[in-house]
């Protein structure tokens, strides 16, 4: 994972959030900018900290576009505002949401309004040059974090070590090496998981973070594929995977002033979203130089590559492939960034679509759901309720979708309906069927 992950103000800022309940707080540094882009013919946009600089900045770029700039970028304000000013609970569980309603039912309404439309097609609204509309599409694909980015100190994997740390402390118990192969069934209801050493464990619930397609797919090999699943095979693809370089390099060949997160498409707006077209860069030591020995930085270059591409070859072929694809990403930087690049490595290591597999054990190594035709909006994607009674989905194969935040709040989100199911929150059955059920039946309009 790279270090685009910020502590953002608010009540989005649900990794601060997490880790208050239990009991940790990170340091952070705030990083001036959130992306700076490289973009074919030469248009260069530097995602500022601060709104009105970002906009100042892209009308700067696009002056016959202020219009629509304007309404389009305070149209995604209003969305977020309204976001942030409710308290995030299940979006499946209706005392909630009615509750919600009734304090703040502007809000409430602009959510209802916007959620089920797509990005792509309120920028259109707006906004006619192709250009800008294709910038807007590629930082969507950055996960654009409104309020700017906070970095942790001492590395991202800090939160996930924080974040344990708080829960062990808190009483509970982390498994880790401890591979899932089935989830337990008992007259259809799941009340277990069963370990690859063959060990069993039983619960009240199961909460799958695995990825839609591998917890029925996987963890429920045996079992038809429910209905509800089918659907969502039908409206979401894998998205491909990535190939991730990790390098150390001599400071010397950074400029002053480099910022830390890129994104590099060089000549041409079709390459977009193909294999290999555009290309990712973080250089977290910018911010803090003690991740790297003195005079040295780390660099997290990774693009969009499929794991059909490096299937069927031999260990060998396997490593030079990596080589002559790795080198080839490395060549375009040094073209569009810093000249001398590739004599500045002291350190490289390059993970495939295989290496995402195999580590974070992804169907195909996959970096989430992608819609299958043009996105419907957020409402389509399943919630963390599964048609197994017990059984609960969590994480970017369910809603709002990929990304950290995204995938905390999809947390919070299964908590409290986890919650409500087992007696510890309010619940109201008859009016859980009735929403549960409005949702099922919206998820097959899309
Ligand atoms: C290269 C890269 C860069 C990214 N950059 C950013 C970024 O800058 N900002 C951002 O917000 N997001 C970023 N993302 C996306 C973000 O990392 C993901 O959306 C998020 O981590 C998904 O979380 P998850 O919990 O759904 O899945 P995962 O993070 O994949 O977690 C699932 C967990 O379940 C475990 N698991 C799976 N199957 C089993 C099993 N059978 N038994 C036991 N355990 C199992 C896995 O080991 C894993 O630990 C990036 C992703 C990639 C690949």
């Amino acid at each position: 994972m790279n270090t685009l992950i910020n502590f953002i103000q608010g009540n989005l800022n649900l990794i601060t959030k997490a880790l208050e309940a239990v009991g940790h707080k990170m340091e952070v540094i705030p990083d001036p900018s959130t992306v700076h882009f490289h973009l074919p013919g030469d248009l260069s946009v530097l995602v500022h900290r601060e709104y009105d600089d970002f906009i100042r900045e892209l009308i700067s770029k696009f002056p016959h576009e202020e219009e629509g700039i304007l309404k389009f970028y305070g149209t995604c304000w209003k969305i977020f505002n309204s976001l942030n000013s409710l308290e995030l609970k299940s979006l499946e569980e209706p005392l909630y949401l009615f509750g919600q309603f009734f304090q703040k039912p502007l809000e409430c309404l602009t959510l209802a309004y916007y959620l089920p439309q797509n990005a792509g097609d309120i920028a259109r609204k707006f906004i006619k040059d192709q250009k800008l509309l294709s910038f807007i599409d590629a930082e969507v694909l950055c996960d654009r974090h409104f309020g700017g980015i906070n970095y942790p100190v001492g590395g991202v994997g800090g939160i996930a070590t924080s974040l344990a740390d708080g829960l062990v402390h808190k009483g509970s118990e982390i498994r880790y090496k401890a591979n899932v192969t089935n989830v337990i069934l008992k007259n259809g209801k799941a009340v277990g998981v069963r370990l690859s050493n063959g060990k069993e464990f039983f619960a009240k619930t199961v909460i799958s973070n695995a990825t839609r397609w591998d917890t029925f797919g996987k963890l429920l090999k045996d079992k038809e594929l429910p209905e509800e699943e089918k659907n969502f095979q039908k409206n979401y693809v894998k998205a491909p995977s990535f190939l991730s370089i990790h390098m150390g390099v001599k400071a010397s060949v950074l400029p002053a002033g480099t910022d830390c997160h890129h994104f590099v498409l060089e000549d041409d707006w079709n390459n977009l979203e193909k294999p290999y077209g555009s290309i990712f860069l973080s250089i977290p030591t910018v911010l803090d130089p003690s991740l790297a020995p003195e005079g040295h930085h780390i660099l997290h270059i990774f693009t969009t590559a499929g794991i059909e591409d490096w299937e069927g070859l031999s260990r060998k072929e396997y490593e030079q492939k990596k080589e002559v694809v790795a080198n080839e990403i490395i060549r375009r930087l040094e073209n569009k960034l810093f000249p001398g690049l590739k004599d500045s490595i002291v350190l490289k290591e390059v993970g495939s679509p295989k290496t995402h597999r195999r580590f974070l054990a992804r169907n195909d190594g996959t970096y989430g759901p992608m819609p299958r035709g043009k996105p419907k909006g957020l409402l389509a994607m399943p919630f963390n309720t599964t048609s197994i009674d017990g059984l609960y989905c969590v994480g970017d194969s369910c809603f709002p979708g990929q990304g950290v935040i995204a995938v905390a709040f999809s947390g919070i989100m299964c908590a409290h309906r986890v919650a409500a199911d087992i007696g510890i929150e309010q619940r109201s059955s008859a009016l859980d069927a009735g929403l549960l059920g409005l949702l099922r039946w919206l998820r097959t309009l899309a």
